[in-house]
């Protein structure tokens, strides 16, 4: 089968004929039809010291993803041949004290698709059926290709009461954006968010921001009266992984506000604790969808009106693949879908 493979431990991402997955004993075999490219990918791609150290070569890419059931290996029940289906791309163990509590997303086995197995950029993916989530007929397979970051969103965004609050999202990536049409949609007063490129706080401004700063140009500050605001934000959702970013959250955060952190910070990054201490901000960190209950307000909540779909701002063929990462790597893009 035709499939991306990382093969050689330097840049790049080659199209190989790879071995077709075989499905066993619960399993489900997804016939590929939609992809779409992670920030993750882009890491891989340019094999970075974060991919050295955590892949094992070579490797079959890609977490973003929806297809069609095309088999199914003894022991599934709840899937047939011809189904249209994404999936959660953490693969848990099932067994630790947070797995059998229900908390999936807590388990400290996790494994990722296309990042410690093969991944979703081929024609097959095979991935146990528990992980497997139906689409419903309403929602188009490009939009469903992503709902793994559109699941970050959600997740983030529902962490926190967001009635008539004031919410800052830091980073306008594809995450980001999709934050501020969750918010919107569950009721906060003013969804502000931050970048530094133009072009991807213009489209937050189309998915319902109520003002989008840049923060190379202007501060947070100058904006504090035309948003009504006196004190500062309730509700802050850190998506850019900028320490720099992270630290203005801290700074225009009001006291007793929560803020979810997404964004992946180095290390490195040292911050102010006056203002979370004195301030008495609570922090929570937040890794990948809850199992399910995340995918289940994605879907209730695309079927009751929310609508994201302005962020899928490219669409190619997967034979221009190299195109696509191209496009990821301007940074001028929302999200960008390749069909298989
Ligand atoms: P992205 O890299 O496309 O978006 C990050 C955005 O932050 C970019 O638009 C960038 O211009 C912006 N940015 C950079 N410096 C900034 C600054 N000083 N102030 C404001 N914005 C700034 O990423 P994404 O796919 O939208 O993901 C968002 C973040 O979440 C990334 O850090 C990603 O690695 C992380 N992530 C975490 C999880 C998780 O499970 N915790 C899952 C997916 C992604
Ligand atoms: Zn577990």
């Amino acid at each position: 089968m035709k499939a991306l493979v990382k093969t050689s431990p330097k840049q790049g991402i080659w199209m190989e004929d790879a071995p077709e997955p075989k499905c066993g004993t619960n399993d489900v075999k997804i016939k590929i039809t939609h992809t779409a490219i992670c920030g993750t990918d882009l890491h891989i791609f340019n094999w970075d010291e974060w991919a050295k150290r955590t892949l094992e070569l070579p490797l079959i890419i890609g977490h973003e993803f929806c297809g069609v059931v095309h088999e199914i290996g003894p022991g599934v029940t709840n899937y047939q041949p011809g189904q249209r289906v994404s999936g959660e791309g953490h693969i848990t163990c099932g067994y630790c004290r947070n797995c059998r509590a229900g908390k999936r997303h807590l388990c400290h086995k996790t494994i990722g698709v296309g990042v410690n197995r093969d991944g979703a950029f081929a024609e097959f993916l095979v991935i146990p059926e528990s992980n497997v989530f139906p689409i419903h007929d309403d929602i188009p397979s490009e939009i469903a290709a992503f709902f793994d970051p559109f699941g970050n969103a959600v997740h983030s965004a529902l962490s926190y009461e967001m009635v008539g609050e004031d919410v800052l999202i830091t980073g306008a990536g594809p995450i980001g954006i999709m934050a501020v049409a969750v918010c919107n949609f569950v009721g906060a007063r003013n969804v502000v968010i931050t970048d530094i490129n133009d072009y991807r706080l213009s489209l937050a401004k189309e998915l319902g921001a109520t003002k989008i700063i840049n923060t190379s140009k202007n501060s947070i500050k100058e904006f504090y009266t035309q948003i009504n605001m006196t004190n500062g934000f309730d509700v802050g959702l850190e998506m850019s992984g900028n320490p720099d970013a992270f630290n203005s959250m801290l700074e225009h955060m009001y006291h007793g506000g929560e803020i979810a952190l997404l964004g992946l910070l180095p290390k490195s990054t040292s911050i102010n604790w006056d203002n979370i201490i004195f301030k008495g901000l609570k922090l929570k960190g937040i890794y990948g969808r809850e199992m399910f209950e995340t995918w289940y307000k994605m879907t209730q909540m695309l079927k009751s009106g929310l609508d994201i779909s302005k962020v899928l701002t490219h669409r190619l063929s997967i034979d221009n693949f190299e195109k696509a990462f191209d496009i990821i790597k301007s940074g001028n893009c929302g999200k960008v879908v390749l069909e298989w």
